[in-house]
């Protein structure tokens, strides 16, 4: 049976920590602030949006929310950007995806000062993530790195399979894993063989978006199983990409989700939000 690598814990002790640094903050006259934009009226969002809104009353720290409506237009969408890049108050200015298809979301990101960009997808924030120099990373990506750190598990000369190649997951963890001298593979909708590719890995990350497409016949013994996608089943439930109850007796380490990477995430925006006010 694998570890479960329990990311509800770690982000507990990660926001707890933050919460002192608010303090201290607080102490020098530094009041952090995340500023999130919504376009339109899309349930998932709601939810991730109340989440992260939770998290920064958590640590102490001031949240901002702009509804904007989803007929919206390029430049009343840049107007709002504009405001909150050039307003001291605001630490951190995050663009809550999707948007609707009416607006281009990467120039979106682009129009984010890369300083206050909590979520790193401005292009700066990328460049930078792949040539190694410190900026805001993508904050699911950091929380699967946090995790591997937390359980002390060595990266180094594994073999990495990312399952998923969004700008969001899959292509910064690839930048994440690589500077911690794995060997990663990235697989997609037109990748052949994937099972094949997976059974040679030591570590699967999968972000596809499908409930149990990583079956047990697609995993090493002794494989460590990270979970990123988060699916709703029609009975309401949350499951992951990873089929759990048969992949958890294969793995060493594996995600469950709920209460892995999920939380992780939240709590790496919390970490970039407090770097961004401290910087
Ligand atoms: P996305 O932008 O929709 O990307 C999905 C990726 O999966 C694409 O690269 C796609 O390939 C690939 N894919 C789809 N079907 C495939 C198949 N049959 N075989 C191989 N690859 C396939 O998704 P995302 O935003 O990265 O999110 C992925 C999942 O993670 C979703 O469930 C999302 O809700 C979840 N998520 C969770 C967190 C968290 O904090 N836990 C954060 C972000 C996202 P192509 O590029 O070829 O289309």
């Amino acid at each position: 049976m694998a570890v479960i690598l329990d990311g509800k814990m770690l982000s507990k002790k990660i926001k707890d920590n933050l919460k002192i640094e608010v303090q201290n903050l607080k102490t020098k006259g530094i009041n952090p602030k995340l500023a999130v934009i919504m376009v339109g009226n899309n349930p998932s969002s709601s939810v991730y949006v109340r989440n992260k809104s939770k998290a920064c009353k958590y640590i102490g720290v001031d949240f901002e929310e702009y509804l904007l409506d989803e007929n919206i237009k390029e430049e009343e969408l840049f107007d709002v950007i504009d405001k909150l890049n050039v307003d001291d108050s605001v630490s951190g200015i995050l663009l809550q995806s999707p948007i609707p298809n009416s607006l281009d979301i990467n120039k979106a990101f682009e129009r984010i000062d890369a300083k206050k960009d909590v979520d790193g997808f401005n292009p700066i924030n990328v460049g930078k993530l792949s040539i190694g120099i410190d900026s805001f990373i993508s904050c699911t990506p950091l929380g699967i790195m946090k995790i591997f750190e937390e359980y002390k598990i060595d990266i180094e000369g594994k073999k990495a399979v990312i399952l998923g190649r969004s700008n969001i997951v899959g292509k910064p963890m690839v930048q994440c894993l690589l500077s911690k001298n794995a060997t990663v593979t990235i697989c997609h909708s037109k990748t052949r063989d994937i099972q094949n590719i997976t059974k040679e890995a030591d570590i699967i990350i999968s972000a596809i978006g499908k409930p149990k497409f990583v079956t047990e016949d697609m995993v090493k013994e002794g494989a460590i199983v990270i979970d990123v996608g988060i699916n709703r089943l029609d009975n309401g439930s949350l499951v992951g990409d990873v089929d759990f109850e048969n992949v958890e007796k294969k793995a060493s380490y594996i995600t469950p989700v709920p209460g892995g990477v999920g939380p992780m995430t939240v709590a790496c925006l919390m970490e970039n939000l407090v770097k961004s006010a401290k910087n």
